[in-house]
């Protein structure tokens, strides 16, 4: 029989939350953030389901050619634009707008001779410090771009928020400000926000907002999870038992048997570990929902499975079934436990797991 670790996509859920963040930010439009393979929920698969967005943002070129080869005609939008004079073409081919962030690509548009102009987004880093240009820098910058035949007017202007998953960030606002100082004078669309902006910062939403995450249902905050702001899960992980086993008191569990049985009890094995993506730094303790109710994780984490404390449910047996997080059990609190965050787990999920898309 094959492995039943399986990614259960819910189509419905994308959709739902892309309505979310339509209600959060009624003003703006949206640009629906896609790349890393959708955030691992299939790249197409995740586009085709937001076909509601205004357009999409993808982190390459290669990402941009896929969505155009499966026929999608939407806006797309490199978030780190191009970076040599070979990717032009492929720019123009596909017709991909491109966030210009670095003098090296400003350098490429002006020698660039090609025909038609490409539409761009000046990047200005207003505290993120990761790409764009700098506020001192901005005003010459801008000057060449406004000058360059390469680049096609109006511009539109785009920052990155460092801190918006911080409700108290005092950053957010500042970083906000810069932009509108810089835009100030300019006929130019805006962009500001990311998920945790569309959620929680209005004066964040300007012309266009970039949610990513929260389109797949997780919450984009240190603290709390999807449902809580009426997100749904996207993906829902799940495998089931494949043994079930009684030890006595003191017998060690998996690798470095760094979990002892504190009474004689049963022991659940599933067939799921960090080969399928699963994090290995989940500690003993992390919650998995077998039979729609949490049992904890026990010892390490092995590639293809991992053990779970059976006390609170004696009576489970081989092929009942599991998951690891989605509905029921949201992304968020694994990915706490184990030290990173949702994002990194759903990008994470291995090719060898099958996935299983609902309407
Ligand atoms: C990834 C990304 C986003 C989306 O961020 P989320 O936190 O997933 O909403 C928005 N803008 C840029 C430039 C990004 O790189």
């Amino acid at each position: 029989m094959s492995r039943a670790t399986r990614a259960v996509i819910a189509l419905s859920a994308l959709r739902h939350n892309l309505q979310r963040a339509r209600e959060a930010a009624p003003h703006s439009r949206i640009m629906a953030v896609v790349k890393a393979n959708g955030y691992g929920h299939g790249l197409v698969r995740a586009a085709e389901a937001l076909s509601g967005a205004d357009a999409y943002g993808v982190s390459s070129l290669d990402e941009a050619a896929e969505l155009r080869d499966a026929g999608i005609t939407a806006p797309i939008v490199l978030l780190e634009g191009f970076t040599r004079a070979s990717d032009l073409s492929a720019v123009r081919e596909y017709g991909v707008q491109c966030v210009l962030h670095h003098r090296s690509q400003l350098a490429l548009l002006e020698a660039d001779r090609g025909e038609a102009p490409i539409a761009v987004w000046l990047k200005l880093d207003t505290g993120m410090h990761r790409l764009g240009f700098s506020v001192e820098d901005f005003p010459a910058i801008l000057g060449r771009v406004l000058d360059c035949a390469s680049v096609a007017k109006p511009l539109r202007l785009i920052t990155h928020l460092a801190q918006a998953d911080d409700p108290d960030s005092a950053e957010t606002p500042r970083q906000i400000d810069l932009l509108h100082g810089a835009a100030a004078d300019l006929d130019a669309e805006l962009s500001i926000a990311n998920s945790a902006g569309v959620l929680a910062w209005p004066q964040s939403h300007v012309d266009w907002v970039r949610p990513g995450v929260m389109l797949y249902g997780v919450a984009p905050f240190v603290a709390g999870t999807g449902p809580e702001h009426a997100l749904r899960p996207a993906m829902t992980l799940s495998s089931e038992l494949i043994a079930v086993n009684r030890y006595r008191r003191g017998d060690r569990i998996g690798y470095a048997g760094t979990w002892r049985c504190p009474e004689d009890m049963h022991v659940g094995v599933v067939a799921i570990g960090y080969g399928d993506g699963y994090p290995r730094h989940a500690p003993s303790g992390t919650p998995v929902l077998l039979n729609g109710r949490r049992v904890p994780l026990i010892g390490r984490v092995s590639m293809d499975m991992l053990s779970v404390d059976l006390r609170s449910q004696p009576q489970a047996r081989v092929g009942d079934p599991v998951v690891l997080w989605g509905e029921g059990l949201p992304v968020e609190e694994v990915a706490r436990m184990a030290g990173t965050i949702g994002y990194e787990l759903l990008c994470g999920v291995a090719p060898r797991v099958k996935v299983e898309v609902r309407a």
